[in-house]
């Protein structure tokens, strides 16, 4: 039997990022089912930080994100996390008022984003079709994020603070106490004063087996691949189609491509399906001179929203000792230090920090109460 303040579900970048930041107040252990931490969603993404994309309520957690992500802790982290790319959202001439929703949304969240026309779009991706575009969005400050090194940053973050990272230590059971849980955790036994769910595609699972009303969780399987690049492409930002049906961004000299596909699944180790991959060569050959015929490597990861598709950030509002932090979706990742440090604070009972406050937070819109009080 094991005694701690905390047991974080998870271990992917929800899971260890939510660690970190307890294990400044707690004792905290995160247990994680396999082997291998960022196994599942956190290690299949596209890595990309774009703001002008998600949800009206999390994009000030990427914008609040930021600053962590660019000056991480030097003591936990020596490379940088960001790099410089760029995001160009292009639209055909028939896309034209897409376009303008998309402008209009960034300009709201107080983005920086630059109205392009064909020619400048060309400009900046040059196997672009100039001939079928109406026009772009240029978001100068996308940038790559390297997940692996900003993982690896709150694992060592975790332990450095005295916190424990679990692998083969799948929660199977949280049986309620009058104030916290005994969890079954592996092998062994766990008393703790609080769960935090950050299990991705099982959140909803992880509730129902606490007892909790799960909040309608949805997993959908998104595609992606590697096609071979040429050393001139390396440079080219991330090229998106405003409805978000296609997607294709440099990686060293490959390209990586998806169909930006949404396939309803339940919680499993995802793959991917040779449609989909053949669907994404179609809309990128049709929109550029790309021509691309062979894929290098191919994997799907489960992106999990919430009905509403905002974050559930939050203590339950049935049983305050269960706190959510899930239905990260698109964007778990260039959001993950803005919605660990929220957590945290909803967690402990404090004042938002200001940086949340004035990048426009707002907790209430996150709450499960939104979603388990109807
Ligand atoms: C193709 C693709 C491209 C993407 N591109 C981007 C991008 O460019 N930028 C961005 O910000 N986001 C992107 N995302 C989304 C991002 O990857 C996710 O939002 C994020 O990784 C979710 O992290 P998580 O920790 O919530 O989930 P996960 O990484 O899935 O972690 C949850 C963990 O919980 C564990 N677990 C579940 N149940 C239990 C249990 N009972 N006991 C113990 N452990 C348990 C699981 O094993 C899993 O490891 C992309 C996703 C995909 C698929």
């Amino acid at each position: 039997m094991t005694r701690a303040d905390v047991l974080v579900v998870g271990g992917g970048i929800a899971g260890v990022s939510v660690a970190y930041e307890l294990a400044a107040t707690h004792r905290v252990v995160l247990a994680e089912s396999e082997a291998q931490l960022a196994y599942h969603t956190t290690g299949r993404s596209a890595a990309l930080y774009f703001e002008n994309y998600g949800h009206a309520a999390i994009r000030p957690l990427s914008k609040a994100s930021r600053r962590f992500l660019e000056h991480p802790p030097p003591d936990l982290c020596d490379v940088p996390l960001l790099t410089p790319r760029g995001g160009l959202t292009v639209a055909r001439r028939d896309q034209i008022d897409l376009l303008d929703e998309a402008e209009e949304e960034g300009r709201a969240a107080g983005t920086d984003v630059r109205r392009l026309d064909p020619d400048g779009c060309v400009e900046l991706v040059p196997a672009l079709r100039g001939e079928l575009l109406g026009g772009g969005l240029w978001e100068p400050g996308a940038a790559d994020i390297d997940v692996a090194a900003l993982h690896q940053t709150y694992v060592r973050g975790i332990r450095s603070r005295g916190g424990e990272v679990r692998r083969k230590a799948p929660v199977s059971t949280l049986r309620p106490l009058t104030d916290g849980w005994e969890a079954q955790v592996g092998d062994d036994e766990l008393t703790v004063g609080y769960v935090v769910d950050a299990a991705g595609a099982w959140g909803d699972e992880v509730a129902v087996a606490a007892g909790v009303d799960p909040v309608g969780l949805q997993p959908y399987r998104r595609t992606a691949f590697m096609v071979p690049g040429r050393e001139e492409w390396k440079t080219w930002p991330m090229c998106i189609g405003v409805a978000h049906d296609w997607y294709f961004k440099p990686d060293g000299i490959q390209l990586l491509c998806s169909p930006a596909d949404e396939t309803p699944s339940p919680p499993c180790d995802a793959r991917p399906e040779d449609l989909d991959v053949a669907i994404a060569i179609e809309r990128i050959n049709a929109i550029t001179s790309l021509g691309i015929r062979s894929v290098r490597s191919a994997w799907a990861g489960l992106r999990t929203f919430a009905p509403d598709r905002a974050m559930v950030i939050g203590p339950d509002p049935g049983n305050p000792r269960f706190v959510w932090l899930v239905g990260q979706g698109g964007t778990g990742i260039q959001t993950a230090p803005a919605a660990a440090r929220l957590a945290a604070a909803l967690l402990r009972g404090d004042d938002l920090d200001p940086d949340l406050v004035e990048a426009g937070v707002d907790p209430d819109a996150l709450s499960p109460a939104r979603l388990t009080e109807r």
